[in-house]
């Protein structure tokens, strides 16, 4: 094996729906001044600039189809051979299936760069359920909160605009089991595929968020 020429800390973040894995992967790119790449951030930015990328993903989107693998794979791709990624990024949403891991895998070779870590936030199903049954977002300005870890000041009302909270279909506890399954199937090939690399490392993503930020921040200084 060549010695990467190219690579920064090149991160993957894995963990479930209501792991809080992207508000770690907020935190952990501010404080190791990285790039967050969030494929639901990559969508919308080429939707909205009107890329060809973008424009061939609203084709499958207007037929209520899921934008296809290769599509997704060309925006990242396209994402991390920008300038600003030199110095390492974190992904967040991208890879969900081994298909996508190995697709990576080729986007970086191709880069000439390696993945350092991938960080892998472990929470109980118990916890999930708990955590997404109990979520509730305006109706107006999307803003989330919690019946019990994030209450609004007042029942029913949004705290930053007063607009009506409600529940989404996804979050209810039938729902969330479902969304569980499907997150455990794709995701234990993807975690034994990189297990495998040797770049797996495992957080206990349960407690307060502020010491699982500390928690990641020592495992990523010792990758
Ligand atoms: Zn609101």
């Amino acid at each position: 094996m060549s010695n990467q020429t190219n690579s920064g800390l090149d991160l993957v973040l894995l963990g479930a729906p209501g792991s809080g894995k992207g508000t770690q992967a907020k935190q952990l790119s501010q404080q190791l001044e990285l790039q967050h790449v969030a494929t639901g951030d990559l969508f919308r930015e080429n939707l909205k600039n009107n890329t060809e990328l973008g424009q061939l993903a609203k084709t499958f989107m207007d037929k209520g189809e899921l934008v296809p693998d290769d599509v997704t794979q060309k925006m990242v791709k396209e994402r991390l051979s920008r300038p600003d990624i030199s110095n390492g990024f974190i992904l967040d949403g991208f890879p969900r299936t081994l298909p996508q891991a190995e697709a990576l895998t080729e986007i970086l070779k191709g880069l000439d760069r390696k993945l350092k870590g991938v960080l892998y936030i472990n929470v109980s199903d118990e916890e999930i359920v708990q955590r997404l049954s109990g979520r509730l977002i305006c109706r107006s300005c999307q803003t989330p909160f919690h019946l019990e870890f994030n209450p609004p000041a007042k029942e029913g009302e949004c705290d930053s605009c007063g607009g009506e909270l409600y529940q989404r279909d996804d979050d209810n506890p039938k729902t969330v089991h479902n969304r569980l399954d499907t997150y455990h199937k794709q995701t234990s090939p993807l975690i034994n595929y990189y297990k495998t690399m040797g770049v797996l490392a495992e957080i206990k993503g349960e407690g307060d968020m502020d010491a699982i930020t500390d928690e990641m921040m020592k495992v990523v200084r010792k990758l």
